[in-house]
This record gives C-alpha cells, structure tokens and sequence, in this order.
C-alpha cells in the first residue's frame, strides 16, 4: 500500500492532489462542454494526444497562444500522451528502432515520429506533463517482441529524459509485457534515467483481469514511492478503487464522458441508464443531492426525452454530471476510502450496464 494521503504533483499550472482522474480532451477540448464549464467545475487535469494536437489545429496555432492552455482557455494542467498506444490501433503505420510512422485517419496525412520529434512537439503544446515515446507491443505477441520493446523503449527514454523543457514534468513507461522478469528489467532500465514519474504501459490490452492486476501490482512496487505512478487509459470507479490501493497516482480513460453520451449517467448507487422506458415518469433528478447544473435544473423524465429526440444539449448535460460524479468519487478515494470502496462494489455488480474501460 502506497496511497499516502497527501501525495502531490507539482505542474506549472498548480499542484494536483493524488490520486487524481484525467478527463480525455484528445484536442483539447472535451466533447460537448465548453471549457468554461470545466474550469467552473475545478477539473484540474486533463489528457490530450500530442499527435492529434499536432494535426490539427497544428503546433503553430498552439504555440501563437503561448502553447495549449492559450488555445484553449483551460487553466488546469495538461498531460499529453506521445501516441506510443496508437500502436495498438490502425492510425500506426509502421514502428521500428528509430521510431513510428503514424497516419492520421481523418485527414489521411502521416507523419513519422522519433523520440527527438516526439519531445519537440511536446515542448511546443507546452503541456505540463509529457509522456514519452514508447513500444506498447500487442496482448499475445512473442516473448522476442515484447524484449524488443523493453530495449526500444529504453533507448527511446534516453533521448526523451535528457531533454530539459522549463516548466514541463517529463514522465517514463515501463513496458515489459506479462512476464514478471521482463517487467522488472524494463523498470530498472527505466528507473536508472532523470524522469519526474512513470506510467505503467502496455496493459488492459485485452488479457485477462487477473494478469493485470498481478503485473500491475508487482511492476508498480519497483517505483519508488515519490515518483507519481500512471495507469493509462484506466478509468472506471472499480478500476481506481483497486489500482489506487496498490499505489497508483494516475488514471485516465473516456469512461465518464463516452458513457455520458451513450446515455449513461454515473451515480453513487451505481450507473442509470436513460435510455430505459422507466423514466418516463421519473420527475427525479439522475441523483439525489448532486449539486451539478444538470441535477438542479432536469428530470430523468426531461433527459430521456432530450436524448430521444437527439438534442444535442443531451451530451452537454450528462457529460457534466458524470465529471461531477468522478470529482466526487476521486475526493473519496483521495480521502474516504470507504466510501469509495462502497461505490466500486455497487459499479462492480452492475458492470453489465456501462461501457467499461473504453479508450
Ligand atoms: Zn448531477
């Protein structure tokens, strides 16, 4: 156990209380609320996705303004992820030593990224969090491959550490794919280079939960304790509730705000669906003693009828809800631990309900 109440990270735009949930803002923004809204809800922290920022609205933009939070108006801290997880997806082209040819699926551009570009680009959005470039092999691949991504992502982690940017946290990933051995070289290698924090890559990519959570335990012990420690792409209250007690910092994930647009709101009795005929007639807010504007202004009745006649206002007003919820539940795991518990038990038996662990 890790968690010590109290733990801090300290970013040029303020210090973060931990453990702590990102919001993704892929573009800087997140979907359907405007920033205002997110800086009137004290969200703190956000992720976004250095390639896409890249492409679009494109560096000279962000650096005009003075780098991303100029752009965008958020006065919290941003992290950004390399793009070493789009490996996983179709965007990634072709990865070897030197480093990954991404192409972009909406413009169609591509763009080849190095450990130097990866760390320039970064430097210019001027998040305040940076993560390095890494090799996040797939679930499944050959012992040979995942070495392959231990020894590249070390060399990556080379170049990526001995850039200084003023006001910028430079964090490391620890890969090393299901085999404990592996995980600990990668971790030592890893650990024996200047980084502010660690992620713990290459996980929940489709293995079993109980492999998960054994690796995750095991890799996460070998860090240090004042390193802030990243679980990426985690984000769901079970999830947390778990990660959190072995010691993890850091999550992020699509969880509240993707769930919150396919109609499910997030409560402390667990998830509602607001797509479901019961409803209709439910003149109740989503919860009881939610302050959100949402809660104070709507009935599950006026929702579900805004969800079906496709009002867009529907996202605006439940994606806020459910980042109510997470800065609620996130204060609990920081400081009532019980209670969090509580929640997590109630989202573990109602699991079928929501979209868990979306990317
Ligand atoms: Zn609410």
């Amino acid at each position: 156990m890790d968690n010590k109440i109290g733990k801090e990270l300290d970013t040029a735009h303020g210090s973060l209380e931990l453990p702590i949930f990102l919001p993704v803002a892929t573009r800087g923004f997140v979907k359907a609320v405007p920033m205002y809204k997110i800086n009137e809800m004290k969200i703190k922290a956000m992720i976004s996705n250095s390639m896409h920022l890249a492409l679009t609205p494109g560096l000279d933009k962000l650096e005009e303004r003075g780098g991303i939070n100029g752009f965008t108006g958020f006065e919290g801290s941003y992290f950004t992820d390399s793009g070493g997880f789009q490996i996983l997806r179709e965007e990634l082209v072709k990865i070897d030593d030197n480093g990954i040819l991404f192409q972009d699926k909406k413009s169609g551009n591509s763009m080849k990224v190095t450990p130097e570009i990866s760390s320039d680009i970064q430097k210019r959005i001027r998040s305040d969090v940076a993560m390095m470039l890494d090799d996040c092999p797939p679930y499944g691949a050959e012992d040979a491959r995942y070495k392959i991504s231990v020894k590249r992502t070390y060399e990556w982690g080379k170049v990526f550490s001995s850039i200084k940017v003023p006001g910028q946290k430079r964090f490391g990933i620890i890969q090393g794919g299901f085999n404990y051995e592996m995980r600990k070289e990668s971790a030592s290698l890893m650990l024996s280079l200047e980084f502010d924090g660690f992620a713990i890559g290459g996980l929940k990519i489709g293995e079993p939960k109980e492999l998960t959570d054994r690796i995750l335990e095991k890799t996460v012990s070998l860090i240090p304790s004042q390193y802030p420690k990243y679980l990426m792409g985690v984000g769901d209250p079970v999830s947390i509730y778990q990660y959190s007690g072995m010691g993890v910092d850091v999550f992020d994930s699509t969880y509240p705000t993707r769930n919150a647009r396919h109609g499910y709101a997030l409560t402390e009795n667990g998830p509602v669906n607001l797509k479901n005929s019961k409803f209709s007639m439910d003149f109740s807010p989503i919860e009881n003693g939610c302050e959100c504007e949402t809660c104070r202004f709507y009935s599950k009745s006026a929702l579900r009828e805004l969800l079906k006649n496709e009002d867009p206002s529907f996202q605006y007003l439940v994606t806020i809800h459910n980042l109510d919820f997470m800065n609620r539940f996130m204060n609990y795991v920081r400081h009532n631990r019980e209670r969090a518990k509580q929640i997590a038990l109630i989202f573990s038996k109602n699991h079928n309900d929501v979209i868990n662990n979306v990317q």
